[in-house]
């Protein structure tokens, strides 16, 4: 297997790491801590009776990150922040300047951070320039090796492979225009060659070297450089055997170029759309004279695998490989840890369900079965067998009311009724908004009192009715504060969502929480996404009580908030048993329903919030239009009901959507809020050049940074976004929303928003 959630049973790492940052632990304790949650886990796998036990798979913080100490790819500015007392060499020392890069200080800004593939977990990029200097520091894998050698373990150490780490750097901002990462290959190499001796040195036998950008679309030049690394790689002969292994799709055109070198073995994904890999290296002739790591128990989602498809999978690959080992897809990071934990959800329901720990039974299963025959394990096939037909045959993942709505759903109640021209005059009218409309994107400060009453709501020391007093006063001042600062569509604020997808889970049926299935998200941050378990309905109405109160305190407008069916997915486990697409579809028909009523409450704006409509992209091409075309339409179903008078909003994070721009207009919002402050409204000139048509709100307030923005500097992002878009299709609102800021941030920087559209407004005609 490739790696295991870090965090410990109780998220010990988490409070370990943030006492060390809060200067109440030193390097030493927190290091030990670090060095028994390695421990408890190599243990747990042993125990379990995993065959080879990964190594060097634990990180402080993130593994790419690791991955770029280990080759010494430091900034400059990172490595000189470290405090004057630490020792350089020190652990003090080390820990500063790792924690530098990996969260910046108040005097540099750490490494970006960003999505690791299409998962939830986002990793720091490491910067690269021509004046990069690589030096091998196996410390970490090293000493990881040798903790695990005293339990009485030979590890497989996992490395993040070179190809791989230079195509999720980023050029450093010193590193002059057009350079490529990838033109560091040559110097790269020999650090890894000195790697990879050191860990020989020491018994290492194999070594794993993960390349999971080999899953996506790689040009020639990628692949001529795979070709090459693992050439020179291989050449050395003072080495371990080497594993490459990837993950999250299937290899395509990288599959011969590793199949053809001398590397002695791969390990490969086999669940799901990636199951491609299996004809491919059929037809390929298999992997002769090499070890291939079947990845057949699916790491990312939260089922009890198919054990029976999964062996007729093994049986399959057991004829085109020297050996073939069992392992989960990828590592199993991106799951909780243990249902075991789970005493609130029905065991029923949890049989159906298998976290970390029993995807790691899973496997030895399956292992046990490849060697020994399918009789030694029939207990375990029974059950498994058992437990998915009573996950198929439930009535949670089978409502017949909401399977025929879902299959009754025609193309006209994914279209509006009327065209955007039409519906924007009759907006206009009802509306009676000035050009250059103001609003925001939804949530206001999520300050510590409304942290407070919700665990005191938790904790019972608050009852039903005085965390909703709470909450009304919140809307009470959210609103009041937007009349008196001048917005012209205003927000009650979003003070009673925990999160925007929970808060709609916790709402619908379908959705199942968990109480402990914590992931790491980055860093030290964790979430519980909920589990899609079932059909989507939606009991009674979710917002329409919080807007009715929120509107009856101005005479205003006030939009109606929901997050997408899109998002809903994506920040959550899906099902495996059913297309996405009829998922979301689902979700849609719930959301229409909410839509409907929120219009029906008096709503003449509703905004549908689709932030992860980008980042759920297939991570191949070939994948993407099939993606965005449910996606969009899912996002249609859900908006479409309304009148031509109802204007829909939607919102995304992101500025970077060239790729998606036409679906971005087949979404028919009549209005999208975009980031855009940072990049100095160079979306509006993307949206220009591609005759968007629909208006479009492009941020002036960059929300991630604590920074108030000027009425002069805001006039100036206007008119440049006039340049572009006409007046009549320009909106101003900040990024984002403003949960993460202060109000000490919000009041000003919102009056300079309102007081900058005012002073272009009166240039305007
Ligand atoms: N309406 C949400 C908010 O304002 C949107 C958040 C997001 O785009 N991630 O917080
Ligand atoms: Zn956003």
């Amino acid at each position: 297997m490739h790696g295991y959630p870090r965090q410990g049973p109780g998220r010990e790492l988490k409070r370990a790491v943030e006492q060390h940052w809060a200067g109440r632990t030193g390097a030493t304790e927190l290091l030990a801590t670090a060095a028994g949650l390695r421990r408890q886990v190599w243990r747990t796998l042993a125990a379990a009776g995993l065959d080879e036990v990964p190594g060097n798979h634990f990180s402080l913080y993130d593994h790419v990150l690791d991955a770029a100490w280990m080759v010494g790819a430091i900034p400059p500015r990172h490595a000189a922040a470290a405090p004057p007392f630490a020792e350089p060499g020190s652990p003090e020392h080390h820990l500063a300047v790792y924690f530098a890069m990996a969260r910046g200080t108040a005097e540099v800004a750490p490494l970006e951070m960003t999505k690791w593939f299409d998962t939830n977990y986002h990793y720091l990029v490491p910067e690269l320039g021509p004046g990069t200097v690589f030096r091998a520091d196996p410390g970490k894998p090293l000493t990881e090796f040798a903790e695990a050698r005293l339990l009485g373990l030979t590890t497989r150490p996992v490395l993040l492979g070179p190809v791989s780490l230079l195509l999720l750097a980023k050029p450093a901002a010193d590193a002059g225009p057009g350079f490529e990462p990838l033109t560091l290959l040559d110097r790269l190499l020999p650090v890894y060659a000195e790697i990879l001796a050191a860990l020989h040195a020491v018994g290492a036998e194999w070594v794993q070297l993960d390349e999971p950008v080999l899953a996506q679309d790689q040009p020639p030049a990628v692949l001529n450089a795979t070709a090459r690394a693992y050439r020179d790689l291989t050449a050395a002969t003072d080495r371990p055997r080497l594993l490459v292994a990837s993950y999250f799709g299937e290899l395509g055109d990288a599959l011969p170029v590793l199949a053809r070198s001398r590397v002695e073995g791969l390990a490969l994904d086999f669940t799901g759309p990636a199951a491609a890999n299996l004809p491919a290296l059929a037809s390929l002739g298999g992997l002769p004279g090499k070890r291939l790591v079947a990845g057949v128990v699916d790491g990312r989602n939260v089922w009890a695998a198919d054990l029976e498809k999964a062996l007729a999978t093994l049986a399959t690959l057991l004829g085109l490989a020297d050996r073939v080992d069992v392992a989960p897809s990828c590592s199993l990071l991106h799951v909780p840890l243990d249902t075991a934990a789970e005493r609130d959800l029905d065991p029923q329901v949890l049989r159906w369900l298998a976290f970390a720990r029993q995807k790691v039974d899973e496997t030895v299963v399956l292992a046990r079965a490849l060697r020994e025959g399918t009789e030694a394990v029939a207990p375990q096939l029974a059950a498994n067998r058992a437990a998915r037909a009573s996950r198929a045959g439930s009535a949670l993942t089978r409502d017949p009311a909401v399977r025929a709505r879902a299959a009754g759903v025609t193309p006209a109640d994914t279209r509006r009724a009327a065209r955007y021209a039409e519906r924007a005059e009759a907006q206009r009218a009802r509306l009676a908004l000035p050009p250059l409309p103001t609003t925001t994107i939804g949530s206001f400060p999520q300050t510590d009192a409304l942290r407070a009453a919700r665990a005191d709501l938790r904790a019972g020391r608050l009852d039903a009715a005085g965390y909703r007093e709470r909450i009304t006063a919140e809307v009470r001042e959210v609103i009041s504060f937007q009349e008196k600062a001048g917005l012209d569509v205003l927000v009650h604020g979003e003070p009673e969502r925990n999160d925007m997808v929970q808060y709609f889970a916790e709402q619908l049926t379908g959705f199942l929480a968990t109480r402990h299935g914590w992931v790491q998200s980055y860093g030290t941050r964790y979430v519980r996404p909920p589990v899609l378990a079932g059909d989507v309905a939606r009991p009674a109405p979710m917002t329409v009580d919080w807007y009715r109160s929120a509107a009856a305190l101005t005479d205003r407008p006030v939009k109606g908030m929901l997050t997408g069916p899109v998002t809903m997915l994506a920040w959550s486990f899906v099902r495996d048993d059913q297309p996405l697409a009829d998922t979301a579809r689902q979700v849609a028909l719930a959301l229409r329903d909410e839509v409907a009523d929120l219009e029906a409450a008096g709503a003449a704006v509703v905004q549908v919030d689709e932030p992860a409509l980008r980042e759920t992209l297939p991570l191949r091409r070939a994948g993407h239009a099939d993606y965005l075309a449910w996606a969009t339409e899912a996002f249609r179903l859900a908006t479409s009901g309304v009148r031509a008078d109802t204007q829909v909003h939607t919102h995304m994070c992101y500025a970077e959507f060239g790729d998606i721009l036409r679906a971005i207009e087949e979404l028919d919002a009549d209005v999208i809020s975009l980031e855009a402050a940072r990049s100095g409204m160079a979306v509006t000139a993307e949206l220009s050049a591609a005759g968007y048509p629909l208006a479009v709100g492009p941020g002036v307030y960059d929300i991630h940074a604590p920074r108030v923005p000027g009425t002069a500097e805001t006039v100036a992002l206007l008119r440049k976004a006039l340049r572009h878009l006409p007046a009549e299709r320009l909106w101003v609102n900040p990024d984002c929303g403003l949960k993460t800021r202060a109000w000490a941030e919000v009041r000003p920087a919102l009056e300079h928003l309102v007081a900058a559209a005012r002073e272009v407004r009166a240039t305007l005609r």
